[in-house]
């Protein structure tokens, strides 16, 4: 390693998911070096893409939404374009299974006005909203579930935020606090007094070019004809040769009070030694993971509630069906469970809807997730039990007939952060931490956004920090 001049920073990242490598790439392009350390032999963390039988299975995210130029600038920087699949536009259709049947979640004020799916009482409650006395701000303390109650009533919180909870994070609204877990829609309430309000004035504002000037006016959900897995691979095409340390075991990670540097040694494949002088060090493995790192213990006390953040475990079941088997179109997204419907499932993804081959001809593939806040015993099940449990759900409601000719199981033990209600002080924490120990940054998903594109967003914001 060499030594760097006053301007050019030199950063150790920890951790090859896409926070770490968004980072690598933001940070070389403003012309300070970063190297990357990963324990494990590949790139991309969460982001893991197979192909079976024909079947391509997403293990972690399925999509990516571009909604800021700045992500769509790296795709194409990555020179991953050509390789870009749009979501088939059926992906507007949302379904929500309440009381064991399939509902399509209205998604323009037409269909809102028509739709059975919500009674009166809940559609007059809805209009009312722009109306509501604004609360003042709180430190995080009020649960999504209440936000929503108090602001839209509690039958759009079962029928329709309740299931988008559990789809983004597998989340439990009665935990999760929205000041944390949903920023924007705090924001729109503490900024407009109303989130119907905000949602219009912040439409109208991107049409006229107001406002965020990254915001794009078009949001688009996508993926990669070979599968989530490009965008890590491509990201990593674009950094300097010589930045991915992969396979490597940190031996320290300490920081000398005196130069005000940190000081990392490590152990590379192949029984390497290595060792090197940084200004600064990333963190971005996951929160649950920061005890495993060799920090010094003065940094793990001050950061003692991070690595408890609840992190529920999700099951991801992918089962192919031959097209004839299906009655249901599957003309959707995929299904999310109202809020207090009886299912093992929390909901299904439909991918060969989504986006074209994936899954051989004449076939269809639904990838069903369980477990989360809520049901954590769901995620553990026995393979065969959760199986036959979720074929006589999905017969039930998709009118499917036989077995599935193709499954694949994949287990997160752990997989994505709760931004609960208490999720403030461990904040703090971190916070403080950065000013005691100037130049270490904790940059995983538990902080700034747990979508790919926060992650990514967040390699941004961390450059002009450390540039600065
Ligand atoms: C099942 C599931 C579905 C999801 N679906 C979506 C979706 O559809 N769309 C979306 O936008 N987001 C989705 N997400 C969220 C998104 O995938 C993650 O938030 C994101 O990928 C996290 O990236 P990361 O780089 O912060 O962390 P990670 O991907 O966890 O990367 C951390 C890296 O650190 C490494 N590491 C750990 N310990 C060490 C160590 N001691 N030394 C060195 N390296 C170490 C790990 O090996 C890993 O490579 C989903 C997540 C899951 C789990």
């Amino acid at each position: 390693m060499t030594e760097q001049n006053k301007e050019r920073k030199h950063v150790a990242i920890i951790g090859a998911g896409i926070s770490g490598l968004s980072a690598a790439y933001y940070l070389q392009q403003a012309g300070h070096s970063a190297v990357i350390f990963e324990n494990g032999k590949r790139i991309g963390g969460a982001i893991q893409t197979s192909l079976k039988d024909g079947y391509l299975c997403e293990h972690g995210p399925n999509s990516l939404m571009v909604n800021d130029q700045r992500i769509a600038d790296l795709i194409e920087a990555a020179q991953l374009g050509p390789e870009v699949l749009v979501a088939n536009k059926a992906a507007n259709k949302r379904f929500i299974v309440h009381e064991g049947k399939l509902q399509a979640l209205p998604s323009s004020p037409l269909s809102l006005l028509s739709t059975k799916l919500f009674s009166f009482k809940a559609k007059s409650r809805l209009l009312k909203e722009p109306f509501m006395a604004k609360r003042a701000a709180d430190a995080g303390s009020e649960s999504f579930a209440d936000f929503i109650r108090r602001r839209f009533g509690p039958e759009i919180l079962d029928k329709a935020a309740g299931p988008f909870v559990s789809g983004i994070y597998a989340g439990d609204p009665n935990r999760l606090s929205t000041r944390h877990a949903f920023p924007s829609l705090f924001e729109l309430e503490q900024n407009h007094g109303s989130i119907l309000k905000g949602l219009i004035k912040s439409k109208r504002e991107i049409k006229k070019g107001k406002g965020n000037p990254h915001r794009l006016a078009k949001r688009e959900i996508i993926s990669f004809k070979e599968g989530m897995e490009a965008l890590p691979k491509g990201i990593a095409t674009l950094l300097e040769d010589g930045t991915l340390f992969l396979e490597t075991k940190l031996g320290g990670i300490s920081f000398n009070k005196k130069t005000q540097r940190w000081h990392i040694d490590w152990k590379g494949k192949n029984g390497t030694i290595g060792q090197g002088s940084f200004s600064d060090v990333i963190l971005t493995t996951p929160a649950h993971k920061l005890e495993d790192l060799p920090l010094e213990d003065e940094i793990l006390d001050a950061v003692s509630q991070v690595p408890h953040l609840d992190y529920p475990p999700v099951a991801a079941m992918m089962l192919g069906f031959n097209r004839s088997q299906v009655k249901h179109p599957l003309d959707g997204f995929g299904m999310l469970n109202a809020l207090g419907e009886k299912s093992k499932m929390l909901g299904a993804l439909f991918p060969s809807t989504l986006f074209p081959d994936r899954a051989p001809q004449d076939h269809v593939s639904i990838n069903v997730m369980l477990g989360g806040s809520r049901t954590p015993e769901h995620a553990k099940m026995s393979e065969s039990a959760m199986k036959a449990s979720i074929m006589d759900e999905l017969r039930r409601l998709l009118g499917i007939e036989g077995n599935p000719v193709f499954s694949n199981l994949v287990r997160w033990e752990k997989a994505i952060p709760q931004m609960n209600i208490g999720y403030g002080s461990a904040l703090k924490q971190i916070e403080q931490c950065e000013k005691k120990f100037p130049g270490i940054h904790f940059q995983g998903n538990y902080r700034g956004g747990i979508s790919l594109g926060d992650c990514i967003l967040s390699g941004i914001t961390l450059t002009e920090k450390i540039s600065s």
